[in-house]
This record gives C-alpha cells, structure tokens and sequence, in this order.
C-alpha cells in the first residue's frame, strides 16, 4: 500500500494565506503577546519562528523576554499588564519556564486572562473542551493535529483512536477532540500494558510520547491514520518523530512525517486563535 504523505507545512501555509487574507479584508488588528524567560536556547529559536510567522500574516507580536533570574513577581506583573492592554489579543508563556521557577509555572499560567489564552491551558479554556462548551480556546497542537487527520477522513464517528500520551498540552485536549468526533478513544501513557496491540487496534494511532522511533510497523493496522507529534533530536543532530516512519508507511493510510507534519500546524492555529481572539473583541 502506498502511504498519503500528510503534509503539514503546505497545510499549515494554506491557512496561514487565508488568516492573511481574513485580516486584511476585515482592517483587524490582532496582537501576540510572547513572553520568554531565560536563555534556553530551543524556546528562543520557537518564539523567533512565531514571531516571524505572525509577521508574515499580518499579525503585530509583542516579545517579551525577561533574564533568566526573573522572579515569579516580574512574571505575574507582565501577564497582568498584558491582560489588560487592548492591543494584545493572545498571551503566550513559552514554556518551560526556568528551573526556579517550575514549581509556580501552572500558577502563571493561570493567571492568563481566558480571553487572551491563546494556548488553551487555563482551566477555563480546558474545561469547556472538557465540557464540550463552545468557544474557548482550544491547544494548538492538538487543534492542528484533528485538521490534518479530517483532510484525510471527513467523518470519524465510531473509529478506534489511541492516542499515547497524557500530557495537559498535548494527549488529554487531543483525547477529548477526537471524544467530540464521535470516536472510540484510548488513553495510553506510561504504564499502559500491552501497548502494541493496543496500537494495533487504532484506526487512529497518534503519539506523543518524546521517545525517537518508538512506534514499530507492526503496532500500525493496516489501513490506519499515522499521526506523530514527537519531536526527538538524534545525536547526528537531525529531527525524528515517535514513530519508525519506515515502517509505518508501508502498513498506514496515511501518516505525517517529522520535520513537516504536526510541528507547522502547531504555529498557525496559534495564529487562528489570536486572530479569533481579535474579531471577538470586535462584536
Ligand atoms: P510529556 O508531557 O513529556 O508527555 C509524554 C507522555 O508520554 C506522558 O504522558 C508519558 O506517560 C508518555 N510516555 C512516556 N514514555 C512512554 C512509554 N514508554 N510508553 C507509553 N507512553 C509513554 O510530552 P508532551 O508535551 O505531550 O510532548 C510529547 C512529544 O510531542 C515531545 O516529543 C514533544 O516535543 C512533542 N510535541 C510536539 C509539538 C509540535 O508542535 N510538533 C507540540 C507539543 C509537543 P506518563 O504520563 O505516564 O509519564
């Protein structure tokens, strides 16, 4: 069987072009707040690819980027201000935040006004997913991942669909997208048993899980949805999902490769929800 090749980038692109052309037809003028803190190199090289992205949509950033001795007060004063300029229509806390600060991040986050938490991680914007209560905001990451899978099948009612990985960022909200399409959803994580043949059981096998090439082919049904959010830096420096795609091509329906499946989706529905953001201040 040969495999459809899901890709992200030019998806990714084709929503950022209509986000582009939304913004200009209807004179909005969406802001992002990014806040940064500390000097970890990976979270400075994501928050430069945001940036540049919103630029090229039309989208105005605001970057925040505090020393890496910040204290949880120089956070909270930033996120409170933040809330309450006009101008700034989506706050993003790039995470993770220091060491010293690990301890208080879910508490900074919190503090994110719902209304600007564009990310979907306050336990307001989580628990309308939770509860299937419109208009919140949903993890973009996850958002990103049920728009690749619904290019491929439109109705996903009564499929099988593990997802491994319970992450608040990633597996839980993904779990719950796919609960609201009317699938059959299993949670795997750390202590699943059995968990070949439990992915052998998936229509829809998603993993993100951090582990490079941990899903072999013969966990994949034949037929399946292949989706990999893992992101695993190899000591030859390149980039490897969670999954063998070798193997996995030859058995899926389709699959996302990594780099260029997940990961550019992830920015632009962080452009969708800042935009969205925007036109709600407008009614
Ligand atoms: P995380 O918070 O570290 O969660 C990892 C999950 O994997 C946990 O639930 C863990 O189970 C589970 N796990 C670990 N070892 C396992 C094993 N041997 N078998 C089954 N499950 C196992 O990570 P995350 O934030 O969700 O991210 C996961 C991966 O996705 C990472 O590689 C990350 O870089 C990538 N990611 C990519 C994007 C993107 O835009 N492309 C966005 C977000 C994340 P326990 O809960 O039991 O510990």
């Amino acid at each position: 069987m040969s495999a459809i090749i899901i890709d992200g980038k030019l998806i990714a692109k084709d929503l950022k072009e209509s986000l582009r052309d939304e913004i200009k037809e209807k004179k909005l003028k969406p802001g992002l707040a990014v806040i940064l803190v500390g000097d970890d190199p990976a979270s400075h090289v994501y928050v430069s690819k945001k940036v540049t992205a919103c630029e090229k949509v039309g989208i105005r950033s605001f970057e925040y980027r505090l020393d890496n001795d910040s204290t949880e007060k120089d956070v909270k004063d930033l996120i409170n201000k933040l809330n309450g300029d006009p101008l700034i229509h989506g706050i993003l806390l790039q995470l993770p935040l220091p060491p010293h600060l690990s301890d208080v991040q879910e508490s900074l986050v919190q503090r994110i006004s719902p209304d600007k938490d564009v990310d979907g991680l306050t336990t307001t914007n989580a628990g309308k997913l939770f509860l299937g209560i419109e208009g919140g905001f949903v993890p973009c990451t996850p958002q990103g991942t049920l728009l690749l899978i619904k290019l491929i099948e439109e109705n996903l009612s009564g499929k099988n669909a593990v997802v491994i990985g319970r992450s608040n960022l990633f597996g839980k909200p993904m779990a719950q997208l796919l609960l609201k399409e009317n699938c059959t959803v299993t949670t795997a994580h750390s202590r699943t048993q059995n968990l070949p043949e439990l992915c052998k059981s998936a229509d829809i096998l998603i993993a993100a899980v951090g582990q490079p090439h941990m899903v072999k082919g013969d966990w994949v049904k034949d037929g399946a949805i292949v989706i990999d959010v893992g992101v695993n830096r190899l000591d030859d420096g390149s980039l490897v999902g969670d999954v063998n795609y070798d193997e996995a091509i030859e058995k899926a329906e389709a699959i996302t490769p990594v780099p260029g499946g997940v990961g550019p989706m992830t920015i632009a529905c962080l452009l969708k929800n800042t935009v969205e953001s925007c036109k709600k201040t407008k009614v």
